[in-house]
């Protein structure tokens, strides 16, 4: 039997990629989403009619009861989810002095307390069957810190902290945390930047071009096969040799 994942974020973007790569790899796929239904029922039955299995749940990451009870519809439909990606995120472009603490809170809220959530929601089963893989999405920005975005990178480098150390506390019980750290992928996230700092941002990377979400997709699917069963604790960059 084909093993369950469940993606945070699942309806656009970068989550919609991993969505689709590990349907393709046989899983069957929770979607979650918190405001796009539309594209995450579409995305879940694209996967269906390629004889896939997935189902689309509606919840606030940051929330903790409601990623639970989603959690939870997607094990009843799915079976019980042994692949976890932590993708759900929101970016912001302030300086810090202006920052309000609403949207302080927020980042981590969503970042940082949502992984917690969806984490402990699905360890229980992953102890019992001392099996499981997690991967968090964080940021080159949580490595390397970024200037208008100090909220957004402190949020990112706490997803890396909890992914090491928790990586320590479960390698024992053979569940393996990773984090992939994208560089800048072409999604919505990015292109409010618009077409000149994008232009900029192309030209600073070694590559020569922008990260497309299956770059990130490929990256998540290395990490949650057997094959990558004593890589724990690993961030690993996707980003076109940015950050070198
Ligand atoms: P998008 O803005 O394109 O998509 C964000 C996704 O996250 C959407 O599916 C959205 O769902 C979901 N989401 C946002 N907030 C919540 C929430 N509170 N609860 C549940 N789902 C939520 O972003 P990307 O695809 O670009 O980003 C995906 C991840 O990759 C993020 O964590 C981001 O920080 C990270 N990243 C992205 C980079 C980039 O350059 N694009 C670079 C580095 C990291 P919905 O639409 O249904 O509300």
């Amino acid at each position: 039997m084909k093993k369950t994942a469940f993606v945070t974020g699942g309806s656009r973007g970068i989550g919609r990629a991993i969505v689709l790569r590990l349907a393709a790899e046989g899983y069957a796929v929770g979607i979650n989403y918190l405001r796009s239904q539309d594209a995450a029922e579409t995305l879940a039955g694209e996967v269906r009619a390629q004889g896939g299995r997935a189902l689309a749940v509606r919840a606030d990451v940051a929330d903790r009861e409601a990623i639970t009870a989603a959690i939870r519809s997607a094990e009843a439909v799915l079976g019980p989810i042994e692949v976890l990606i932590n993708n759900a995120g929101i970016a912001q472009n302030d300086l810090f002095q202006d920052t309000p603490e609403r949207l302080w809170r927020r980042m981590f809220a969503v970042h940082a307390d949502g992984a917690f959530h969806t984490i402990q929601a699905v360890l229980p089963h992953m102890l019992h069957e001392k099996r499981g893989s997690i991967v968090n999405i964080s940021s080159i920005w949580g490595l390397r810190g970024a200037a208008c975005e100090v909220a957004y990178a402190a949020s990112k480098a706490a997803v890396i902290g909890l992914t090491r150390s928790l990586a320590m506390e479960l390698a024992p019980s053979h569940i393996r945390v990773n984090c992939v750290a994208p560089g800048v992928i072409e999604t919505d996230m990015v292109k409010s930047l618009g077409p000149e700092t994008l232009v900029e941002l192309t030209d600073q990377t070694p590559a020569g071009r922008l990260g497309r979400p299956e770059d990130v997709a490929g990256a998540v699917a290395f990490l949650v096969q057997d094959g990558a069963d004593f890589i724990t604790g690993q961030v690993l960059t996707v980003d076109g040799g940015f950050i070198l």
